[in-house]
């Protein structure tokens, strides 16, 4: 760990009435501390790092945070959380919390306050894991790394292969940007209250492919995921304005097989794809 600072006892944070949690917004806080270093360590934060929270909860995370990197920006969707909130952070001077909803939240002020260099550290409100990825992955300045806690089972979601059952437009979506991986599983006893599934921290690192037009391939990757069960040139002759016959045709020029499944393809072949599809419109 490159952190100097001396490492504290944060259970002050946890001064809340658990009774008072909310269920409905995934409130389920790290009740251990070495779990809370353990994500620190994963998310390999250094003291140059600004880094961008989601869910502040009791403050818990956020005060470690704010102890080894930078500057710290933590969301928070509920206002009663305020005076614990500001008990756990009152010598936090690099931090700052916004109380609102991070799905409304705008790039540009995220931006303002930590840069566009920056890494986010979160234990997610898990009602929403996907959303939060896939806005994030929407961001023009996108995170340098990403390290999450969320569902074991999204967590496999998201490292799954192809022709796997949890392979899907999730796996494609972060694969396409990030290098992704489980940095540890999370028993549900480290939460309070505890969940009823257990957990992951999920660590992914920017490294993105070529894509020319990124909307047209994640309309692709949509499409071909829509209906599991059908064949890819069915999804997409049902979304795009192409006939059977000429997808098939497209699918042969790049060694597919026209009657593969979308859940046969990878990420790259989904990029040549999106990108041949794209062209065979255009030139129509
Ligand atoms: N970071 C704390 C911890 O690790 O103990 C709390 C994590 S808890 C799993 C998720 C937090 O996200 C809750 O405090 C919840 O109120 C908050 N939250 C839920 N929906 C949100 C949203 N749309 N925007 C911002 N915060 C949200």
């Amino acid at each position: 760990m490159i952190c100097k600072k001396p490492f504290k006892w944060y259970y002050y944070a946890m001064d809340f009435n658990a009774k008072t949690l909310k269920k409905s917004l995934g409130q389920n806080f790290i009740t251990d501390i070495n779990l809370l270093k353990a994500i620190i360590q994963d998310a390999q934060i250094t003291p140059d790092d600004n880094v961008l929270e989601i869910g502040t909860g009791a403050g818990a995370l956020t005060k470690v945070l704010s102890e080894y990197a930078n500057k710290v920006l933590s969301y928070e969707i509920d206002k009663s959380l305020r005076p614990v909130i500001s008990r756990a952070l009152s010598d936090a001077q690099n931090t700052q919390v916004v109380f609102e909803d991070f799905l409304e939240a705008k790039e540009k002020d995220i931006i303002k306050f930590i840069g566009k260099n920056y890494k986010v550290v979160a234990n997610l409100p898990y009602y929403i894991t996907t959303p939060i990825i896939f806005k994030l992955l929407d961001f023009a300045a996108l995170p340098a790394s990403i390290t999450i806690m969320a569902q074991l089972e999204v967590g496999q979601r998201i490292v799954a292969k192809p022709a796997s059952k949890d392979y899907g437009a999730l796996t494609v979506g972060i694969e396409s940007k990030y290098q992704a991986k489980i940095a540890r599983k999370v028993k549900k006893e480290m939460f309070i209250p505890r969940p009823k599934v257990d957990s992951c921290v999920i660590h992914l690192v920017y490294r993105p492919y070529k894509i020319d037009d990124y909307d047209f391939f994640k309309r692709t990757v949509k499409s071909a995921f829509c209906a599991r069960r059908k064949q890819l040139v069915n999804n997409l002759s049902a979304d795009f304005d192409v006939s059977k016959d000429v997808l098939k045709d497209i699918l042969r020029s790049i060694n597919i097989d026209p009657s593969v499944r979308g859940e046969m393809l990878n990420t790259h072949q989904f990029i040549d794809l999106s990108a041949i599809l794209k062209k065979h419109i255009q030139d129509k």
